[in-house]
């Protein structure tokens, strides 16, 4: 099929959602909740696109939105722009001292938070989600979950305690767009502030660096039934 984009006419494949189509084809469309490798969620609503049809026109977020036949997309409109200002306005009021939110707001021209400073939070977590469903949907452990609502809101293990189901992988770490999940690896231990958990890490028998956590590779060895030997040694020196 054909969706235009920005003025452009390009082949889409079904079930492509238009951000997919436009990433694909160098359209950029700003995004914080969006991973390739998991379902799109829709959270941070930063990717929205003005659609036209049948003389009419909407906003939707394009990770969620399918392309279809025909169909015409402006992902920069005055529309689109006013949108996405007052969200990136809403976040910086949230997390008014993050780096990417700071710059992903000044790109929309905002330097400053507009709410008065009794309004504003210092947060660093915009509660997309990306950590939970990338631990449940990649990782297959579900050790952290969305408790609490509205502004309250928040990526947190089971009862607010240390996680027992957490393996260390840091997947949760390396996904998060804003730096909010703190995790550190001190010599033979890797620390994950958020989820209140400390895992030993494996030596190597090698060159002796310390390089996963032990529980994240017995997880691993578990399940595809390895050989109990098989991380002894590191893999930059097999
Ligand atoms: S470090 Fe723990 S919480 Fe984070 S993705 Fe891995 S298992 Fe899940």
């Amino acid at each position: 099929m054909i969706i235009n984009i920005d003025g452009r006419e390009l082949e889409a494949e079904k079930g492509q959602t238009i951000l997919q189509v436009a990433t694909e084809n160098g359209i950029d469309i700003p995004t914080l909740c969006h991973h390739e490798a998991l379902e799109p969620y829709g959270a941070c609503r930063i990717c929205i696109v003005e659609i036209f049809r049948g003389g009419r026109s909407k906003i939707v977020a394009s990770c969620l939105y399918p392309a279809e036949e025909g169909l015409e997309v402006k992902t920069s409109s005055p529309r689109v722009l006013t949108n996405r200002k007052m969200i990136l306005e809403l976040l910086l009021a949230r997390c008014p001292n993050n780096e990417v939110i700071k710059d992903l707001a000044l790109q929309m021209g905002i330097e400053q938070p507009s709410f008065r400073p009794e309004y504003l939070e210092d947060n660093d977590c915009i509660v997309c989600g990306l950590c939970v469903r990338a631990c449940e949907q990649v990782v297959g452990v579900s050790a952290i979950s969305l408790v609490n609502r509205g502004i309250t809101k928040e990526p947190a293990s089971p009862f607010l305690e240390s996680s027992k189901d957490c393996i260390g992988c840091g997947s949760c770490y390396y996904i998060c767009p804003t730096g909010a999940i703190k995790m550190e690896d001190k010599e033979d231990t890797r620390v994950i502030y958020n989820w209140e958990v400390e895992f030993k890490l494996k030596k190597c028998k090698v060159c002796g660096n310390y390089w996963a956590p032990e529980r994240q590779l017995d997880y691993i060895r578990e399940n595809w039934n390895l050989p109990e030997d098989f991380f002894d040694i590191c893999p930059n020196c097999k």
